[in-house]
């Protein structure tokens, strides 16, 4: 059995802020396990997408649930996969139907309390950075670094949008912007688990940074957190 107590650092906040792209390369800087929760609500959306079950639909999103089967592993790249009862869903669950769903699924208390063991056993095995709404509030709220990572809502539609054009897909910047307001909207105001900053994080605001200055800023507050020993 593994005794060794693990650090890990929550990052949380809205979307589109950068939190995932930052993440996984601070993670790959400290050597930690890098692990992307929005990701995991993502398939339980698309396993209800695929069903053809609305996933805002409480009832039948949580009879679902015991036929989900739901699997991560990463590659040498540390690009973390997404199984959906054995298959491959990583590229899948990125569609702009899922995000939609995922917020929709991440509101039914029944979804959050069948996660929330999973990403504490991640926690529990290895030294994490991960990534959410939730992970300095409720998921990691001992986490060594909170942080919550904001950007205005034209900022955020802005990286989406721009991410949309690199992937091939056509997008309207309008439309994307409604998008994100939307579900900022339904993250904020959910019941179950809302997307708050956690009193003891720091705040993190990135709308003026690029990649680079967001990147210093956020091992800068995880040396200061830590004593400047986070690999230790
Ligand atoms: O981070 P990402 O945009 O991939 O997350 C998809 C959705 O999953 C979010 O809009 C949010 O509703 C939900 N989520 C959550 N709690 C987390 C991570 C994601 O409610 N810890």
């Amino acid at each position: 059995m593994d005794l060794k107590k693990h650090r890990s650092i929550a990052i949380d906040g809205p979307s589109g802020a950068g939190k995932s792209t930052l993440a996984k390369r601070l993670a790959k800087e400290l050597g930690y396990h890098y692990v992307d929760t929005g990701a995991i609500y993502r398939t339980v959306a698309l396993a209800a997408l695929r069903a053809g079950i609305d996933p805002a639909d409480e009832s039948r999103v949580a009879a679902l649930l015991p036929d989900i089967r739901i699997g991560m592993d990463y590659d040498g790249d540390g690009l973390q996969h997404m199984y959906l009862n054995g298959e491959d869903v990583t590229g899948a669950i990125r569609e702009n139907r899922v995000s939609a769903g995922a917020s929709k699924a991440a509101a039914i208390p029944a979804v959050r309390a069948f996660l929330l063991d999973t990403q504490r056993e991640l926690a529990r095995k290895h030294d994490v950075i991960m990534d959410g709404r939730d992970i300095g509030t409720v998921v990691l709220p001992n986490a060594d670094v909170k942080i919550f990572l904001t950007a205005t809502p034209e900022a955020r539609a802005e990286r989406r949008w721009r991410e949309l054009l690199e992937r091939g897909q056509s997008a309207d910047k309008a439309r994307v912007l409604q998008e994100v307001m939307e579900r900022d909207a339904r993250d904020t105001n959910r019941a179950s688990a809302p997307l708050r900053q956690a009193e003891d994080a720091v705040p993190a605001d990135t709308t003026k940074l690029d990649f680079e200055g967001s990147y210093r800023l956020l091992l800068r507050i995880i040396r200061e957190r830590m004593g400047g020993t986070p690999n230790e």
